[in-house]
């Protein structure tokens, strides 16, 4: 059968794009569809206006920092108007670059919404097209609880657009998403309280980090409740909104921004008409060459599930491109060792193992720890500590995971990705001349393991 692509990537995000770029450098014949925003969710409404905001609500740190080395301020005001429209100037200039980047590869774009009509045929503005292979990259959505009074808590998605800061923010959840937005609305001066159901925030994480970072956040005045949950949101005449906790007690605010996770979109894409499956989560479920169990559909990025962030996305999309048009390239996407960063004030960045994990999975580990003041802050009445962690195979001396909370640590934990990929041991990394003076530094510089 004669087809009009052979590929037909449905949502032009981060996954997608890569896949149909590739795949029509690679000389296959491709179309995209993006229905929303060219570039998806991180360029929209993800990584790139986040850590635009998250720049932003730093300055007023820097602010304080620089009297300490002799400037003199006026009083700091802060206009988020501005913000959020030099946010939007800078995120329409990316869709532009997006588009060419599309075109000049050769690459179909239809902006509409996407429908698989079978297992070869999309339909979009009322046309049809049929492919060969169609890749379904259509990410995720925010998802928010079934409680009374929802409909007056907003989400990531709007949060970018608000037309003005808050004077009073509450924040649901204690993943990504909420540490970090908790961290912004804190910075640009908001009052803000963060609600999560259970012991201690970032789940997964390691628990220095997490007990380091409850610290970090409570000395910069952030209001942060653990064993905390809303029961319902009442939004009173004034517009002012009643959150009512489980306990029972009410917290005033004028906005409810939950970041409880997110759900694959997979609204009115038409998946009844095939025979693509999901798995118990709800996610496209494909084997681990991105296929689901229709043979002509395959899946990437958010939407299958498995760890949603942009990078892995890029690299599941690049590997689609490579097994079905240049084989001779093709690999499998490596997912150990997925280095990662929570832009919160101050940032985490971490990579491998945690210490409970390592424990868990029968390592004898030992266990290197530092907390400083950083440098920077000397000449100034900030109290910030930086954590750094290490956690190392006993038997091996094989380094299993770093962690750091501080200034930078994604761009510092970056770097030693590379070094735990390259299966380091921590004599490497003792045999590493440090760079003088940084922070960074201690990473290589630490002896003494902690005692428990
Ligand atoms: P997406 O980027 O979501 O793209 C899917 C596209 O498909 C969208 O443009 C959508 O409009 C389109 N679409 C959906 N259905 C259809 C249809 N039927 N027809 C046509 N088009 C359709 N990750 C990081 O690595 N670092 C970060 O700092 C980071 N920060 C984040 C902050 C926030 C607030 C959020 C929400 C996410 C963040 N992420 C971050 C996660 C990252 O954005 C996602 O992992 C990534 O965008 C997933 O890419 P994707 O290609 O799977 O989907
Ligand atoms: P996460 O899965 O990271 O966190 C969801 C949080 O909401 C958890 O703390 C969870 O609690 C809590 N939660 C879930 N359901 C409920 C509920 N019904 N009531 C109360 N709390 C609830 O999701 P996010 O939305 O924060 O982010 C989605 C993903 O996007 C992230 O996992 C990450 O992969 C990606 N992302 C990456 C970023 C980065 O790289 N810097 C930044 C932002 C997003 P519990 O722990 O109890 O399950």
């Amino acid at each position: 059968m004669a087809f009009d692509f052979d590929l037909y990537v449905i949502g032009a995000g981060s996954g997608g794009v890569r896949a149909a770029r590739f795949a029509a450098g690679f000389g296959a014949r491709v179309a995209i569809a993006e229905s929303r925003y060219l570039g998806g969710t991180c360029v929209n409404v993800g990584c790139v206006p986040k850590k635009l905001l998250v720049y932003g609500a730093h300055f007023h740190e820097d602010f304080e920092q620089a009297s300490g080395f002799g400037w003199t301020l006026g009083t700091p005001g802060f206009d988020w108007a501005t913000l959020i429209a030099n946010k939007n100037r800078e995120i329409e200039r990316l869709n532009g670059i997006y588009r060419n980047l599309l075109v000049n590869s050769g690459v179909t774009l239809h902006e509409g919404h996407a429908r698989l009509v079978d297992p070869h045929t999309v339909e979009i503005n009322g046309q049809r097209h049929t492919a060969e292979h169609i890749l379904v990259a259509t990410g995720g959505w925010p998802q928010v609880p079934d409680i009374p009074g929802k409909e007056h808590a907003i989400t990531s998605n709007e949060a970018f657009f608000l037309p003005e800061l808050p004077r009073r923010v509450v924040v649901v959840g204690g993943g990504y998403i909420a540490v970090e937005f908790a961290s912004i609305f804190n910075g640009l001066g908001a009052q803000t309280t963060q609600l999560y159901r259970r012991d201690l925030f970032l789940r997964g994480f390691d628990g220095s980090v997490r007990e380091h970072l409850r610290d970090e956040l409570i000395k910069k005045g952030l209001d942060l409740r653990f064993n905390a949950d809303i029961a319902r949101i009442d939004k009173r005449d004034d517009g002012t909104l009643n959150v009512t906790l489980k306990s029972g007690e009410i917290i005033e605010t004028d906005c409810v921004f939950y970041a409880t996770g997110r759900r694959p979109m997979l609204d009115n894409l038409g998946l009844e008409n095939t025979g693509v499956t999901l798995n118990e989560d709800g996610f496209i479920a494909v084997d681990d060459e991105y296929r689901s169990s229709e043979p002509s559909i395959l899946a990437i990025g958010d939407v299958i599930g498995r760890v949603p962030l942009t990078p892995v996305a890029l690299a599941e999309g690049m590997a689609v491109a490579r097994r079905l048009f240049k084989p001779e390239e093709y690999r499998k996407v490596d997912y150990d060792l997925i280095p990662t960063a929570v832009f919160s004030l101050p940032n985490i960045g971490t990579v491998g193992l945690t210490t409970e994990v390592a424990i868990e999975a029968g390592h004898r580990i030992k266990r290197f720890e530092s907390r400083f003041r950083p440098m920077k802050l000397t000449l100034t009445g900030i109290q910030e500590k930086t954590l750094m962690k290490l956690v190392v195979d006993a038997d091996t001396d094989r380094v299993l995971g770093c962690h750091m909370v501080g200034p930078d640590a994604g761009e510092i934990v970056q770097g030693l990705a590379v070094a735990l990929k390259a299966g380091a041991t921590k004599q490497v990394f003792d045999e590493t001349i440090g760079i003088h003076p940084t922070a960074a530094e201690e990473f290589v510089t630490l002896r003494t393991p902690v005692q428990d």
